[in-house]
């Protein structure tokens, strides 16, 4: 089976005295399973205190990045390559509180193929709302937010890929997709990415399931056949995080 990529998000979390403790609780924390890559998502502002002070087993990720391929004028922006140049190796993108805040899954896709051309792996978030799922829109939706990333990226790009399945309905809100359902949208996205993108990207690429996920249902949503990590929001500002780890199979 694929190995596993658990991600850790603490989104505009913390203070740089709360990180550090934060540092300090993961690096004191038991040994990592050999068949897990652990990723912790951190504020850009802390990302030099992190890096300085993390376990050499977990990778450092940006929340977000640019679609600027380059360095320049483009204020406010983080250029792809200077994560990579501080010692970021990963970024997550189009997170739905960033499609919120107003990003198209055009925009997602661009610093996708930025985020990959410079070297950095992805996570790739996509999700539908309550009212998508109760409509039945749920596969639909999801292949509309991956549809112009497949037109941006070669099957090389989609190796440093991982997708982020996160139900909107599901994160921050304590209401976890059931293993069963989570398995069934992982399963529709694999489909789609076979149709889409390739068999083999299909087969070998790894989908996070993320939105409530800890500590006390990770086992049950780890086992699933299609489902090879999380991304965890809240539970990842906690020891807790490592009980997610700690859960697969
Ligand atoms: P919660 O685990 O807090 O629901 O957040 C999930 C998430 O958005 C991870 O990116």
């Amino acid at each position: 089976k694929r190995g596993y990529v658990v991600g850790g998000n603490w989104k505009c979390n913390g203070t740089a005295a709360s990180a550090a403790a934060l540092v300090e609780t993961l690096n004191g924390a038991g040994p990592i399973p050999e068949n897990v890559q652990v990723v912790v998502a951190v504020p850009s502002v802390h990302v030099p205190l992190v890096l300085g002070s993390l376990r050499s087993d977990i990778e450092v990720a940006a929340q977000d990045c640019g679609a600027n391929a380059k360095c320049g004028a483009f204020t406010g922006e983080i250029f792809a390559g200077q994560l990579l140049d501080l010692g970021v190796t990963w970024v997550v993108l189009g997170h739905s509180e960033r499609r919120a805040a107003g990003e198209s899954s055009a925009l997602v896709a661009d610093k996708c193929a930025v985020a990959v051309k410079e070297g950095l792996r992805v996570m790739l978030c996509v999700g539908e709302s309550l009212e998508e799922r109760e409509a039945g829109l749920t596969a639909q939706v999801v292949a509309s937010q991956l549809a112009p990333a497949a037109k941006k990226l070669s099957k090389a790009d989609w190796g440093k890929v991982v997708i982020a399945y996160e139900p909107v309905w599901a994160i921050g809100t304590g209401k976890t997709a059931t293993p069963d359902m989570a398995q069934e949208t992982h399963k529709e996205i694999r489909t789609w990415m076979s149709k889409n993108v390739g068999a083999d990207v299909a087969a070998s690429i790894q989908i996070q399931y993320g939105g409530s996920m800890k500590g006390a249902n990770a086992k049950g949503l780890l086992s699933k056949e299609d489902i090879d990590g999380g991304l965890i929001g809240g539970a990842s500002l906690t020891a807790d995080f490592f009980n997610v780890i700690n859960g697969v199979p």
